[in-house]
């Protein structure tokens, strides 16, 4: 039985999360939504808002992109096989593509369903590869849910309503080449890292770091995997981070906006040195719709679209306009916000205090700006719209977080 619109909070409270509901009424949001579009989401009553988390960070080309809907129908209605046992052309024109997309040298592509799914699969392409058993990865990293990317991600509150996690995982501080050396050794199969760190507020790490970590990983037969499941597909301005840092990852993790918001979606993409013993491991990873026909069709349109029009030149532009916008706030009210750190369309806002964000989250919600606190930090406000918002759109989030502001700063008083 289908519950009615009053009912679908109360039937998702009983059946799926005793919390959330509650959680979306008192950040302002208390209607379901019915449809979105581009950077828009839609409630049953008609009430817009403007999605600054693109889903949490998925929506580079928006809701329900029209191309990626066509290609999707028309994928369903060529009755071609799903998945396996047999293969059709699909996967390998994506893999293909991918691997023409992607910098340098990285040639072979495991496709899967997720990000995290993708970095358990590099976590083990580099264990099984070197034959060494140790990760380091970085504190504050996020990598996602599953246990070895739970394992691998920097934030302990995360992680600590489930241990043990996976053993052979280390953690250095984000950013400092003299912490990776020293934990390098014999034993270490990778480093992995994200080109930038989101989860707990933007990071990005000072110049040089990521090509002095290349260095060391090289000099110490290490491999360097580089997590762009966020900062994949445009989301800092190139298409991948990397790009813009001429480094060359031995494996590159892929995610979220891969599937275009309409797909579950992730792939490793891997210097072809690494492939053959995992090409022989196909129970290591291949889950049953991993790699399907309805996911690939769509991942390929999402390269061609990026590919096609100026939406990277696009997204950065308004990414400068959401800088500008969020950096006026912050100078005009000091005692609510901190700081903006933002690169391309990711972007996040520092609010004097938890209590602060979420009254300005809140007050944004109600105004019909979609922003909320980062996982890892309730203190830092996430901006990260679709890369397709537009310029009148930019400026609509600007006016209501001034609004917000001033709300806030009236009931400080
Ligand atoms: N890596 C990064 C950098 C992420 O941001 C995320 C998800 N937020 C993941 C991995 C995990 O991806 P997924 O949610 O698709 O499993």
């Amino acid at each position: 039985m289908t519950p009615d619109i009053e009912e679908i909070y109360t039937c998702y409270e009983a059946h799926v999360n005793p919390v959330y509901p509650s959680f979306l009424r008192r950040l302002g949001i208390p209607y379901p939504a019915a449809s979105a579009e581009g950077a828009v989401i839609r409630d049953v009553h008609g009430k817009e808002y403007i999605d600054c988390t693109s889903g949490y960070g998925l929506l580079n080309l928006g809701h329900n992109h029209p191309s990626l809907i066509e290609v999707a129908i028309d994928q369903l209605r060529s009755r071609q096989p799903l998945t396996r046992p047999m293969i059709t052309g699909i996967q390998a024109r994506l893999a293909q593509r991918l691997a023409a997309a992607t910098p340098g040298d990285l040639e072979c592509v495991f496709l899967c369903n997720s990000g995290s799914e993708a970095i358990d699969s590099a976590i083990k392409l580099a264990r099984l590869t070197t034959g060494r058993p140790k990760i380091l990865s970085a504190l504050g990293s996020f990598h996602g849910y599953t246990y070895g990317a739970l394992s691998a991600s920097g934030i302990p509150k995360l992680q600590k309503a489930f241990g043990p996690l996976v053993p052979g995982i280390d953690h250095v501080p984000y950013g400092e080449t003299p912490a990776v050396q020293a934990a390098l050794g014999p034993d270490v199969a990778a480093v992995l890292l994200e080109p930038v760190q989101h989860e707990a507020g933007v990071r990005l790490p000072p110049d040089g770091y990521l090509r002095a970590v290349r260095d060391l990983c090289d000099a110490g037969g290490v491999l360097l995997i580089l997590d762009e499941v966020k900062t994949g597909f445009g989301r800092t301005g190139p298409l991948f981070a990397c790009d813009s840092l001429g480094i060359v990852p031995d494996i590159l993790v892929l995610g979220k906006s891969l599937g275009g918001g309409l797909v579950p979606a992730g792939a490793v993409v891997a210097r072809k040195s690494l492939w053959r013993r995992f090409g022989l491991s196909f129970g290591m990873s291949a889950s049953s719709y991993a790699g399907n026909a309805l996911a690939c069709r769509v991942a390929l349109r999402v390269l061609e679209l990026i590919g096609e029009g100026p939406i990277l030149e696009e997204g950065s532009r308004m990414g400068g306009l959401l800088q500008e916008g969020l950096g006026e706030a912050v100078h005009r009210y000091p005692s609510v916000l901190e700081k903006v750190r933002s690169v391309g369309l990711l972007a996040s806002l520092r609010a004097a205090n938890p209590a602060l964000a979420n009254a300005i989250s809140s007050s944004l919600c109600r105004r019909g700006v979609l922003a909320m606190t980062a996982f890892g930090d309730g203190a830092e406000l996430m901006f990260e719209p679709p890369l397709i918002i537009t310029e009148r759109q930019v400026a609509e989030v600007a006016a209501a977080l001034e609004d917000s502001c001033r709300e806030v700063l009236k009931d400080l008083k």
